[in-house]
Parts: C-alpha cells; structure tokens; sequence
C-alpha cells in the first residue's frame, strides 16, 4: 500500500486511536520512496512526547549462559553451541563497578541481566543486594532483566527500588511457540502483570527476523500496546552462529526503520529503544531509526559487542538531538563532549534486551 497520508496517520496516533490491521501492513510493506515521509510522520508523534531527546541506557549481563530454557535466538540457550563466555552471577563489586561506568556515560538506566528461566533463591537475594548497593551510590534508575518472575518476587524487587523490570513478549503469541517450547507466550505475560501489580514500571519489546510474518509483527505491537507496557525495546536478530536461528537474514536497514515506524505510530507514547542488532541491521542508518526511537543502548549487548560510546554520542549530536535523564531533564551537551567514552564493555554483553 503506497497511498497511506502520513500525515494523518501522525494525527490519529496522536490523537490515541489504534492504527487498524491494514494500515499497519501498509506501513510495513511501503515503498522506499515513501520511506522518508513516513519517517517524518513517526518523528512528528515523537516529537509530540519526547521531544528531540535521547535517553541513554547501559547494560550489564550479570550471570551468562548455562541457561536450561531453549529460546531459538539465543546464544545463552541449552540448546545453543555459541562460543560465549558463561559465568554464574559476578561479584556485587563488578556489579557496583559496572554501574560506575553507566553513570560515567550518562547513563540514565542501568539495566542488568541474568540469564536463566527464573533466578533461584540464593541468586535473587544477591541480587537484590547488589541492586541497593548501587542505588546507594548511583542516582541511576535500575531496569532488571531476571526471567520470569512470580507475584512474591516482584513485591520484593519493588521494596528494593528496583524502577523497572525488563520481560520481552518477544514475538507473538502465535510464533512464540516456533521459537521457544520450554515457556509459554501467557507465561511472559504473567512475569509482565505481575510486575505491575507490584507498582513497577514494564519494559517489553521484541526481537524481529526470527522467520516472523507481518501479521506477528502487527500482532506484537497490539499486545505491548493491550498490556500497557512503559517501555518497548526493539531488538534485531543478530544470528549467532551455534543457534538455531543462525542463518537468519531476513532484514535491511529500510525494513528497521519502518518496523520502528510502525511501534511509534502504535504506541506513540511509549519510550522505544533500538536495542540489540541496531549496528548490524540499520547500519548507516542508525541514526535515522531515532527519528522513531527515542532511546538506545550505550555500550555492548548480552553476547555481542555494540559500537563505541563514543560514535553513538557524536551520532546523536550530529543530527541534533540531546541526551536527557529519566525524570526528562536536559543532560549538559557540553559534559558529554567532555566524557571519555573509549569505553567498550569487554567482558559483559547481551544480545536482545
Ligand atoms: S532468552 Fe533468557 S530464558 Fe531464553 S535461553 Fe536466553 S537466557 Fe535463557
């Protein structure tokens, strides 16, 4: 469909109506030369609720690999051969460390990690330890990505401070099952509302080019949507050799930039990350996935490296947009230049957040 006015399009989003199921495949199936206009149309909706800031997010992967779920995607999987490093839950003093850095790079979020279905015991109290000693040092918002949660575990993480949980949906409930078998697509679910009962706020997204149709694209951002998530990641299958999606490329950087379109015209308000893939998928285009996206990762992922701090803060004040904090303040554009971002994050990654 070549015929959609954007320009309406921007208005209905904004004036909070759901874009129907048509208009949806529309937006992921036009044309390249359209694709400029539709941009301008997603950014106007951006613009609208985030204005031309960019929030910074830095992650931490605390516990790698060893995983006994079976997530196709991921590297960390049992059923993966990866070559990653598989560590149990580091020191809290690498964790502190790590914070540091976040902070050091005006991180307003530091988002950590473990992988595994759900964190046992012993694990969750050392992270909840680790969480309040890095609240008491950092003024950073914390984001935890700890698997699925029950209602008990929740409450406890909302006691600590923890401001927000990370749980992806991933895909559609219809494809969940193509991708994962060892949990459910309701099992995600549940994590999310439990996560809300207890008063924090959800970030959940999705990985894209996992073999999905437009419909489970579509499908997805209606139910982030249903389920009123805070803040939606959009990840870009990085295929890693050694997993079941490795020889995957179903993507290009025209492809990204419309599916991110489609997230902001369905959830206008939401904050939505580039995350995991962005380098690899949107590549000399990265930049322009802001004019839908107004936040992205900061650093490396779970298994895969991420481009330099340094050219991720140059790409954001090139085209003009300003790093702010969580509560919405400006960062000092001036402090930033003056930040030493050789940072690369060697020894702590992730690949979808
Ligand atoms: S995504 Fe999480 S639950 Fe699934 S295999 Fe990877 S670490 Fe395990």
């Amino acid at each position: 469909m070549t015929n959609l006015d954007y320009s309406d399009l921007a208005q209905l989003s904004l004036s909070g109506e759901l874009i129907d199921r048509s208009t949806a495949k529309g937006i992921l199936n036009a044309t390249d030369v359209v694709l400029l206009e539709q941009l301008a149309a997603a950014y106007k909706v951006r613009h609208h609720y985030w204005s031309n800031r960019v929030r910074l997010h830095f992650l931490l992967n605390a516990q790698s690999g060893l995983c006994p779920e079976d997530c196709n995607y991921c590297s960390q999987s049992k059923i993966s051969t990866a070559e990653i490093e598989k560590y149990p839950l580091i020191a809290q003093s690498k964790i502190v460390s790590a914070a540091d850095r976040a902070a050091s790079l005006q991180a307003g979020t530091f988002c950590m990690a473990i992988s595994g279905r759900s964190p046992s015991e012993s694990v969750f109290n050392s992270v909840l330890e680790a969480f309040q000693a890095v609240k008491s040092k950092h003024d950073l918002k914390i984001c935890a990505c700890l698997g699925l949660l029950s209602e008990a575990q929740t409450q406890r993480l909302a006691k600590a401070g923890v401001d927000r949980v990370n749980h992806n949906l991933n895909t559609s409930e219809n494809h969940h099952e193509n991708i994962c078998s060892t949990h459910t697509f309701r099992d995600r679910v549940a994590t999310i509302k439990n996560v809300q009962k207890a008063g924090i706020t959800t970030c959940s997204g999705g990985i894209l080019g996992m073999n999905e149709s437009d419909e489970d694209i579509i499908d997805l951002a209606y139910s982030l949507r249903e389920l009123d998530v805070t803040s939606v990641p959009i990840n870009f299958l990085i295929p890693i050799a050694g997993t079941p999606l490795a020889d995957i490329n179903q993507l290009n950087p025209r492809r990204c930039l419309r599916i991110l379109n489609l997230f902001r015209f369905i959830l206008p308000k939401q904050e939505i990350r580039i995350a995991g893939g962005r380098e690899v998928h949107l590549r000399s285009l990265q930049v322009m996935g802001l004019y839908p996206a107004n936040s992205i990762f900061v650093g490396d992922y779970l298994t895969t490296v991420g481009q330099s701090a340094s050219n991720d803060l140059a790409m954001i004040r090139d085209a003009g947009f300003v790093l702010e904090n969580p509560d919405g303040s400006i960062l000092e554009t001036e402090n930033t230049q003056n930040l030493n971002v050789e940072f690369k994050q060697s020894e702590l990654s992730r690949d979808s957040v």
